[in-house]
């Protein structure tokens, strides 16, 4: 099968190394794993968490706090089913599904191999045209013939709020966080006053029942966005919508991806969202291929003005100097966080050999990295030693956290362990320290042991961080 082969080669089953040294080292174990597992769901152990917090602060301080024209919210994930319908999701919000009819194995049917055109026109609901293709191989028979035609399905996961399952109380788990923002939209006005343009910005999870979750936390089922909505002039969207292309091009850099690793995809009219006027998907190249990492889109008014015709709401902006009643044009940078800490994975897995010995190690930037640096007593079993960096570690860690504490083991195999969480210093108590208070701080990268006094260790850390 051409997609299973394709998974196996890619980097040498990178991605394979990666999923199990998230388990492994505590980042990310699969859903419900004691129960065999959920699809498309995925938890974050420790130094996971760790990690998502730090990129979750790095975006907040860039695009939130470091910034005058910004409004934060946490919109509740269940929202009035009204809100669904004047979003055009509950009409729209769907992908094909095709089923083969000799196993039943049901896919997204763009995923496998059945040409664009095919849903395209399901979407705006024309019929589907009648041309001839190769019909792709089912991943799990490798029948080839045998294919219900494909169908639309809704992604969206539907629930009743309260005890009465019937029609009026119907809710959805939203499958994005930006209709939070704009029926926030009044509260903030009458709130805050702002002038346009200004944006709104929240981080939270979104809910889609996709056909087919793969590729690890690529495509979940449950996932969280950081997303913004900014809201301008209609004259001004372009200018906007520029800086933050460049915004979005320098916190990705900020956060240690690299620059050639990123391709901008100029998203056709076909293929863009039916609120969008344009998009620019930013693409990674994950092992599995160049697929998308976030997305930039000028949603016009749409959105306000589909909000303002179903629920009758004054979502319109009095311009004092103008005079002027408008609707605001939108411009939404949506970043998926999950994507975003893949792509740091993908990035920073490195293999070397170290001492005639192959290591894997993470090379996060310091920034991001979920331990800082680690404390070890050279032997456990020496009581001055241990007890000396005890006092060492606590004095430490009231100036840089996270901070870890490990005499598990021989120092090789913890010097292994902290290389495969990334931590950038590893501090080293030994029988010197005893004599000279000096400890040895080696650097992930290289290797490299340094001497340094316990009294100027955490400014040599924290310059060395940096
Ligand atoms: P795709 O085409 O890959 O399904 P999309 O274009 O539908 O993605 P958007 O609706 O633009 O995605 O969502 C914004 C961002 O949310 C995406 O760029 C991605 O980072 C993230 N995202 C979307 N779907 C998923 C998912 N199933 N799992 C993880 N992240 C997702």
């Amino acid at each position: 099968m051409e997609i299973k082969k394709k998974k196996e080669t890619a980097e040498g089953g990178k991605m394979e190394k990666i999923i199990s040294l998230c388990k492994r080292r505590g980042f990310i174990y699969p859903g419900s794993e004691i129960y065999g597992g959920l699809s498309g769901a995925w938890d974050y152990g420790s130094f996971g968490l760790s990690l998502k917090n730090n990129i979750k602060n790095s975006w907040w301080k860039k695009f939130v706090e470091e910034r005058d024209d910004m409004y934060g919210i946490d919109a509740a994930i269940l929202m009035n089913a009204k809100v669904w319908e004047a979003s055009g999701h509950i009409a729209g919000f769907s992908d094909p599904l095709v089923e083969c009819s000799k196993c039943h194995s049901q896919y997204r049917a763009d995923q496998i191999g059945f040409p664009p055109d095919h849903f395209q026109n399901m979407k705006k609901g024309m019929p589907s045209i009648s041309y001839v293709f190769v019909p792709p191989k089912c991943e799990k028979c490798g029948s080839a013939e045998n294919w219900f035609s494909p169908i639309m399905f809704n992604m969206m996961f539907k629930t009743n709020v309260g005890p009465v399952e019937d029609k009026g109380s119907v809710s959805y788990l939203r499958p994005e966080t930006a209709q939070g923002m704009f029926v926030n939209f009044k509260n903030v006005m009458d709130s805050f006053h702002p002038r346009l343009p200004f944006g709104m910005a929240q981080i939270g999870k979104a809910f889609r029942n996709e056909i087919s979750p793969r590729d690890f936390l690529f495509r979940a089922r449950e996932f969280e966005q950081m997303e913004i909505e900014y809201f301008t002039r209609e004259s001004e969207w372009e200018k906007y919508f520029e800086s933050f292309r460049t915004e979005i091009l320098d916190w990705l850099a900020d956060i240690g991806l690299d620059k050639d690793s990123i391709h901008e995809l100029e998203v056709s009219a076909e293929d863009r969202a039916h609120y969008s006027k344009r998009t620019i998907d930013f693409e990674f190249d994950y092992p599995f291929g160049r697929k998308e990492l976030l997305g930039l889109a000028y949603r016009t008014d749409f959105d306000l003005s589909a909000h303002i015709g179903k629920s009758g709401a004054d979502l319109s902006y009095y311009d004092e100097e103008t005079k002027d009643r408008f609707v605001p044009h939108c411009i939404e940078p949506s970043f998926g966080l999950d994507r975003m800490i893949l792509a740091i994975l993908c990035e920073v897995y490195t293999e070397d050999e170290m001492g005639g010995e192959k290591r894997i190690f993470l090379k996060f930037k310091p920034t991001v990295a979920p331990v800082k640096v680690a404390v070890f007593p050279l032997l456990k079993n020496k009581p001055e030693l241990v007890k000396k960096a005890q006092i060492i570690f606590s004095e430490l860690k009231k100036e840089i956290r996270p901070i870890v504490f490990d005499d598990n083991g021989n120092i090789g195999k913890r010097y292994r362990r902290q290389d495969e969480i990334g931590t950038p210093f590893c501090v080293t108590i030994d029988f010197d320290t005893l004599e000279n208070d000096t400890v040895t701080v080696r650097d992930r990268d290289t290797g490299k042991q340094e001497r340094v006094k316990t009294g100027e260790l955490s400014s040599f850390i924290k310059n060395s961080l940096k």
